[in-house]
């Protein structure tokens, strides 16, 4: 019996520290791969989406920088129309291979511009793209070979300095990051400290009804979601913090909110369908959000 409880420990233990896609590092890139997304005109795209509207700001975080390579990490608030009751953040694109996190996000802000009386009573604060040379270039790590998505303590990456130094000292009623898995085959969410699962469920039932596949096992065997669901415990992140490994949702479950997911969409799957589930997951936990 101990040691079957010992046995759920440790897999749990690596589980956590598989959090949000595969984990681990590369070396650092002597030359850059092909260009293969352009910021500008992503950077280009959204301004011109929120240039008419003045309750929407745009605003640089931060200048990531190698070399010749110069790009902002851009935030896009969008604030006070009614005097909001809630405030959210939500950010994409930290792994420059995952896609529908950057595009989902980038549609939303749209979304958002054209429709000022949608979410009246929401604050929000969205970093579509946390990793511009990554995403440039469709490389998960940065320029350096860093996972971002693990360097939110250490902080030797650019880009989760200007992240963390963003979010440091800020209190979020809700917090949502996308990724994507190219490893993965369906639909999972991660939750952080919550006390139950119910929201969770049924994003995931959301999705199954759409026809989309529900991830049963992520990338390894003993990384085993709980039928497209990572509950991760209180007592996890902090070893994930003592060990130098969190991420921006374990981040910012310490340090900003109570009410953090991670929502994750298989790279295998057709595109727009990865981003309708996106967008599904995130417009059922706003309206949760929203009907308080
Ligand atoms: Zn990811």
């Amino acid at each position: 019996m101990a040691g079957k409880l010992v046995c759920s420990i440790v897999t749990l233990v690596m589980a956590l520290c598989m959090a949000a896609c595969a984990s681990g590092g590369a070396i650092p890139y002597t030359e850059d791969p092909p260009t293969a997304r352009d910021i500008d005109g992503l950077y280009s795209r959204l301004d011109r989406a929120v240039a008419p509207q003045s309750f929407i700001k745009a605003q640089d975080l931060g200048e990531v920088v190698y070399g010749n390579f110069k790009a902002p990490v851009r935030l896009y608030s969008i604030f006070n129309r009614s005097g909001f009751k809630y405030r959210v953040f939500l950010s994409g694109g930290i792994h420059g291979n995952e896609p529908g996190g950057v595009e989902t996000l980038a549609r939303f802000i749209e979304y958002l511009a054209r429709n000022p009386a949608l979410y009246g009573n929401v604050s929000f604060e969205i970093v579509p793209l946390t990793n511009p040379w990554g995403w440039a270039h469709d490389v998960r790590y940065n320029r350096d070979g860093i996972d971002i998505n693990r360097d939110l303590a250490p902080q030797r990456s650019q880009e989760a300095r200007i992240i963390a130094g963003y979010l440091k000292e800020s209190r979020y009623d809700l917090m949502i990051d996308d990724h994507e898995d190219p490893s993965a085959s369906g639909f999972y969410i991660y939750q952080y400290a919550m006390p139950s699962q119910d929201l969770s469920r049924k994003v995931i039932a959301a999705v199954r009804a759409g026809g989309l596949p529900i991830e049963q096992n992520v990338n390894m065997v003993i990384l085993k979601t709980d039928d497209g669901l990572i509950d991760a415990p209180m007592w996890g992140l902090w070893y994930m913090r003592a060990t130098n490994q969190i991420g921006v949702p374990n981040y910012s479950r310490l340090y900003n909110s109570d009410n953090v997911y991670t929502v994750e969409t298989s790279t295998r799957l057709d595109y727009e369908d990865r981003l309708a589930v996106h967008q599904k997951a995130r417009q059922i936990i706003l309206d949760r959000l929203t009907a308080k």
